[in-house]
């Protein structure tokens, strides 16, 4: 049996090994949260709603805890791992409080003598799940799916599965019946296997886009339903009135959190050419400034990535832009020394066909992009194979938002990085995916949409 292996990006070292699990004892699992289904439907919003604040007070209480666990396995700053545990507390409160109202039953005036839909739990549901917020993306899978009276199955990312026991152990520890959440140490070419299983519901998975290809075609084989939380190469445009000063910090946050790696992450600066060039003078100079190191140094503001392959990766895409004709203006090399380090990057001159520009670079290098007017911003911002975020920076707030109706992504934010919040639906077009999370929209994803006639 193989072994999934974390190691600690910032140093190389290894954290921990967790031996795989036979796929014939995963699907015991599978059958176990099926079983754990049948009397967790019947429980009522209130009972469901208890637990899952019991869970977000645990969030609360390890928060020390379960942010070091998500440092150590994959290099993000202990100060943004911390927010990201503070933010599964906060959508599990959404959930434990709003599911009865988002679920309510929907009466229709029909000629019946009573219609409605009504939203019931599907099943089991599987949730391959990605390393970048090892808490929070499944938390923002389980926090709806549970309470709309789901259990739930995860296949979390190899180099997070210490995470993966720390949540599974959580629902535990908040008073969730066994079964109800389960982690499967299974390897990915297992994942086709579970969801052929006839106990899994449907399937849902965030991560890049050919492993969202590949499960949604074997979920399409079985008839079984998908949401795909997918990659993006979100592009922010910084109109001629933009305070730059503000522009500029919001970029190089929006860069460099999360190390860069970051779904919604601002990727490709599309910059109207009064400003472009105060605007990569001020931008150059604050992403030279951040200071890369430590993970667990409180005044670090970005660490390694995650992996050593990822960060081979970003640097083999820079140097192919570079060749296709971007200019680097910062950044670019690999340092030396231990860690999966990459330096704060800046690519200029960058063009649809280049690398930079019609990929997804997953780590801290940012495209700066000329555009001569407003209307050639807003297709470069478009000319993407992405879809999931977008973001205007502009003084007028009009303007900004005419800007943000015309952009093709999910979310489009104006003067704010694009963040998910539990209030709002959350996910792409094009092949950054499609289903929603978060919000009404989200729960009501992994639910038969029931009508009732009585004639
Ligand atoms: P990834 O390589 O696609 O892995 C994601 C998950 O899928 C992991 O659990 C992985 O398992 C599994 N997996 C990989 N290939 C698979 C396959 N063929 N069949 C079944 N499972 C498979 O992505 P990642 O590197 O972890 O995450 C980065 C990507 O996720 C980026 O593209 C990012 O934009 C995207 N993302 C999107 C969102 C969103 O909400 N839209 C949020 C976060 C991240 P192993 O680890 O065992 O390989």
């Amino acid at each position: 049996m193989s072994k999934a292996q974390t190691i600690n990006p910032a140093n190389g070292q290894t954290v921990a090994e967790y031996e795989r699990i036979a796929i014939s004892k995963a699907m015991e699992k599978v059958a176990m949260a099926k079983e754990a289904y049948n009397s967790w439907k019947e429980k009522s919003f209130a009972e469901r709603s208890q637990l899952m604040h019991a869970l977000a007070d645990l969030f609360d209480a390890s928060k020390e805890e379960y942010a070091e666990l998500a440092t150590t396995e994959m290099g993000k700053t202990i100060v943004q791992a911390r927010k990201e545990i503070e933010k599964c507390a906060w959508v599990c409160r959404f959930y434990a409080d709003n599911s009865e109202s988002l679920l309510g039953k929907e009466m229709v005036g029909t000629e019946a003598t009573k219609s409605y839909v009504t939203f019931q739990p599907m099943g089991v549901i599987l949730a391959v799940m990605p390393w970048n917020f090892p808490f929070y993306q499944v938390i923002r899978f389980a926090a709806p799916a549970l309470m709309a009276g789901n259990t739930g199955v995860l296949k979390h990312a190899s180099n997070v599965q210490g995470s993966a026991f720390a949540l599974e152990d959580a629902f535990i520890k908040a008073g969730f019946p066994k079964g109800i959440f389960t982690n499967l140490n299974i390897e990915a070419n297992n994942v086709k296997d579970v969801i052929e299983d006839k106990n899994i519901a449907a399937v849902t998975l965030t991560g890049s886009d050919p492993a969202g290809r590949s499960v949604a075609t074997i979920a399409g084989a079985n008839l079984k339903k998908t949401v795909l939380e997918l990659g993006g190469s979100d592009a922010y445009i910084v109109l001629d009135d933009a305070d730059l000063e503000k522009a500029t910090d919001l970029a190089t946050l929006g860069r460099l959190q999360n190390n860069g790696q970051t779904c919604i992450a601002a990727k490709r600066f599309v910059v109207l050419d009064a400003v472009y060039d105060k605007f990569l003078e001020l931008f150059t100079q604050k992403m030279r400034r951040a200071k890369m190191g430590d993970p667990m140094d409180e005044s670090t503001y970005y660490g390694p990535m995650a992996r050593l392959d990822l960060r081979d990766e970003i640097h083999g895409q820079v140097v192919k832009t570079i060749a296709q004709g971007g200019r680097l203006i910062l950044g670019g090399t690999i340092p030396e020394g231990k860690g999966a380090y990459y330096p704060a990057t800046i690519l200029v001159d960058v063009q649809p066909g280049m690398e930079a520009f019609d990929n997804e670079l997953f780590g801290p290098v940012a495209s700066v992009i000329r555009a001569t007017d407003e209307n050639e911003a807003i297709a470069l911002a478009n000319n993407s194979q992405f879809g999931l975020g977008s973001g205007v920076i502009t003084s007028n707030r009009e303007r900004g938002e005419k800007v943000a109706l015309q952009l093709e992504a999910g979310s489009s934010f104006v003067n704010r990085l694009v963040a998910s919040d539990p209030r709002l639906p959350f996910g792409g077009i094009k092949n950054s995916g499609y289903g929603r999370e978060l919000s009404g929209y989200g729960i009501r994803e992994f639910v038969n949409i029931k009508s009732i006639w009585v004639d």
